[in-house]
């Protein structure tokens, strides 16, 4: 088995990268960056957010796990002291494997570019450029649904809930449920416009296309992936074909995993 690590780059995590390598090295394991089948994200969510984009064009080849070397993660759920631990359970293979779902965005363009497609482990956030509000039609399966008005929305998959769209008020879904989640950011409401005001989940194969009214350049995330795109003509969002598998070893439910970061230390 082929494995490969993505440290957060600070002292502890680098350190731990290495014991870790040394381990697998020992068990006769193979450290491989290009094809590895196991992924191990040493720091964050967001070192496992970029550990992610990093492998993101083989997901059915690759499971990932995660290491915490600050607070405990959603993704990065491994303490460094179970390392020695998780090391035997990833040189007994084969492991058991979670699949969480994903969100697919697709961008068209008014002229002739062609048209981008991004899969999201957390969510796609859609601003205005330069800091003007919104204005965009949200479609859903085919049917316009409002226009919106405000800072911005935030389309988020299951295990992404608890991270931007939790401090929009949006819920937490269990991620065993393939949905996305739409979250409004301050939008404008008076007798002129009116939004729905609550976060909308859809399920799989209803598709949320977002239209621009006005202004065709927006600033859109992907994750931590800050991009802006011109010239938009549609921002199509829905639950991805693709998963993204994590390698289990002991359970850690979910909802503990939402109590123990947001409820109690
Ligand atoms: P960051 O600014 O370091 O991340 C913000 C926080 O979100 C960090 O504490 C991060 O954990 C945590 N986080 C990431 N994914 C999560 C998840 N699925 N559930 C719960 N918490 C999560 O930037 P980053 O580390 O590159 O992460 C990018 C993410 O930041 C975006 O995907 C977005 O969700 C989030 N974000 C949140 C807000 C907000 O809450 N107002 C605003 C912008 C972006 P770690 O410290 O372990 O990395
Ligand atoms: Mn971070």
């Amino acid at each position: 088995m082929k494995f490969s690590i993505r440290s957060k780059g600070d002292e502890t995590s680098n350190k731990l990268k290495h014991q870790i390598k040394r381990y697998l090295n020992g068990f006769n394991l193979i450290y491989d960056e290009d094809e590895p089948d196991i992924v191990i994200s040493v720091g964050g969510d967001g070192t496992l957010l970029h550990a992610f984009h990093q492998y993101v064009h083989r997901l059915n080849d690759t499971a990932f796990v995660g290491v915490h070397t600050g607070h405990l993660g959603f993704y990065a759920d491994w303490t460094p002291d179970e390392i020695e631990k998780l090391v035997i359970h990833l040189a007994k293979t084969p492991f058991q494997v979670v699949e969480y779902p994903l969100l697919e965005v697709t961008i068209r363009f008014n002229h002739d570019e062609e048209e981008k497609r991004y899969l999201a482990l957390n969510e796609c956030t859609v601003k205005n450029m330069e800091g003007s509000s919104l204005v965009i039609d949200v479609v859903i399966k085919g049917e316009k649904f409002e226009t919106f008005r405000g800072d911005g929305l935030c389309i988020s998959t299951p295990s992404g809930s608890t991270a931007y769209n939790k401090a929009l008020s949006g819920a937490i879904i269990h991620p065993s449920l393939s949905a996305i989640q739409l979250a409004e950011m301050a939008s404008i409401n008076n007798r002129v416009f009116r939004t729905v005001g609550s976060p909308l989940v859809l399920p799989q194969h209803h598709t949320c296309n977002l239209k621009p009214v006005n202004d065709v350049n927006f600033d859109i995330t992907i994750d931590h992936l800050f991009l802006i795109h011109k010239d938009v003509k549609s921002i199509q969002c829905r639950v991805a074909d693709e998963k993204v598998r994590f390698a289990r070893f002991r359970p850690f439910p979910f909802w503990k995993r939402v109590k123990e970061s947001f409820i109690m230390d």
